[in-house]
């Protein structure tokens, strides 16, 4: 079977690196893929977003199935694109990309399924998004209603705070705010595949949102992740499946919008409950590299029954393992930062089921080297019998990595640990 898979970041590297493992794997084009996914299969240099040249792209190579990474083209509507075409795809329509394109959108999904989340309302106008805030007070939650790439979301501990974030976004993006309760608790993602039936968790994981170490600094895509998150026991898994996946998966379909693809559930978990944060509809990055260290080659066969509606035949098999993901960034990084440094000593790092450092920003220099292309650019990522043993792992693999304009946190893991 020939596979496509979207997108150019260590999430699609670590789904490539996953797949291609897997028998049923006769052919592997990831369009567009950085250096690293160069090394490992063929790229091509297609816009993930432009739904024509994606659809071209698989006709001209036949190929079977087409795995969707990033969250963007799902927004674009290349899955409903693709499908049109007849080509089987993973990833949920653009109606169903919704539970994470709008904010409000989830929140009225929520509250029609009975999923315990966060009280809101919706504003359309800075005057009456200061008054809800005046009459409700601080700790409060001010986010963009629409894609903002995680940095639409202030989390304001004062209410002057609160007032500062509501001006900004109305004065850059000019149209809705939602206005959450602040929830307290401890964060874990879950991931759940949802084939329209059935659903089958793939694993639950944590990441490090802040720059620096000690969870300080500002927020960026990502620095890091664990799987499994230890907060997430079986008896919360039960919890998030009966009160909030299954009712959500539910309410979608009723609304003519049936979901097919990763649900990507992020949760606040207090006193042993969890409510829903947000939904995502793709794999987390750097929580997706922690996975597919977990789950390998499998996982295309989960992928598989999900677009074809046959997750019930499916069974993981699951390892008592757990696997970390280090992100390297550009120095600067999520502000200013320089590209095209060089990064030495890849080369000689191991690359092996429980061993692998996925690229997300890199190019190829002139030279043949590796050159820094982005913001995050590596993601060590280990798999060990223990959180401690994979950590280990993946700092040895950092520490090899010859990159003085790159920097990661030294502390990937701490709350588990
Ligand atoms: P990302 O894509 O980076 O996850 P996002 O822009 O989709 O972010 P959210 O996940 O909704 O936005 O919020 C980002 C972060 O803000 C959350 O991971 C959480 O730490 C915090 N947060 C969001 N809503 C709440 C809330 N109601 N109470 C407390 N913290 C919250």
């Amino acid at each position: 079977m020939k596979i496509l898979i979207l997108g150019s970041g260590g999430r699609e590297h670590a789904l490539a690196w996953a797949v291609k493992q897997n028998a049923a794997c006769s052919g592997l084009i990831v369009a567009p893929g950085n250096a690293g996914i160069a090394q490992d299969t063929e790229c091509q240099p297609v816009d993930p977003l432009n739904p024509t040249a994606v659809v071209a792209l698989a006709q001209a190579n036949a190929v079977d199935f087409v795995i969707i990474g990033p969250e963007a083209p799902l927004a674009a509507g290349v899955s409903d694109a693709l499908r049109a075409a007849g080509i089987l795809t993973f990833g949920p329509s653009q109606a169903a990309a919704m539970l994470e394109a709008s904010k409000g959108f989830t929140k009225e999904v929520c509250d029609a399924a009975g999923a315990p989340t966060a009280a809101w309302a919706r504003f359309d106008t800075a005057a009456e998004a200061h008054a809800h805030v005046d009459r409700e007070g601080a700790p409060i939650v001010i986010k963009a209603d629409g894609l903002a790439a995680g940095k639409g979301v202030t989390v304001a501990m004062t209410a002057t705070e609160a007032h500062e974030a509501i001006e900004s976004l109305f004065a850059e993006n000019g149209a809705e705010v939602v206005i959450e309760e602040f929830m307290d608790g401890e964060e874990a993602s879950f991931f759940v595949l949802f084939d329209g039936h059935t659903a089958l968790p793939v694993g639950s994981a944590q990441d490090h949102k802040r720059v620096f170490d000690g969870d300080k600094g500002p927020n960026t895509g990502g620095m890091g992740a664990y799987s499994p998150a230890p907060v997430f026991t079986p008896a919360i898994e039960r919890q998030v499946m009966d009160e909030i996946i299954r009712p959500t998966m539910a309410e979608m379909a009723r609304r003519g919008a049936p979901f097919q693809g990763v649900l990507f559930a992020g949760l606040m978990i207090k006193d042993g409950r969890a409510r829903l944060v947000e939904y995502n509809v793709r794999f987390g990055d750097p929580e997706c590299q922690a996975l597919m260290m977990r789950l390998g080659p499998q996982i295309l066969d989960a992928l598989l029954a999900c677009a074809t509606g046959q997750l019930q035949n499916v069974q993981l098999s699951w390892a008592d393992d757990h696997a970390i993901s280090v992100v390297m960034a550009a120095q600067g990084y999520p502000g200013d930062y320089v590209k095209g440094t060089a990064i030495r000593g890849l080369a000689t790092l191991p690359d092996d089921p429980d061993h692998k450092v996925f690229h997300a920003g890199t190019t190829l220099g002139a030279d043949g080297g590796i050159l820094a292309n982005g913001g995050r650019v590596l993601a060590a990522t280990a798999r060990g019998s223990s959180l401690k043993v994979a950590q280990i792992a993946a700092y040895h693999m950092i520490d090899a990595i010859d990159w003085p304009e790159g920097f990661c946190r030294r502390d990937i893991g701490w709350r588990a640990l």
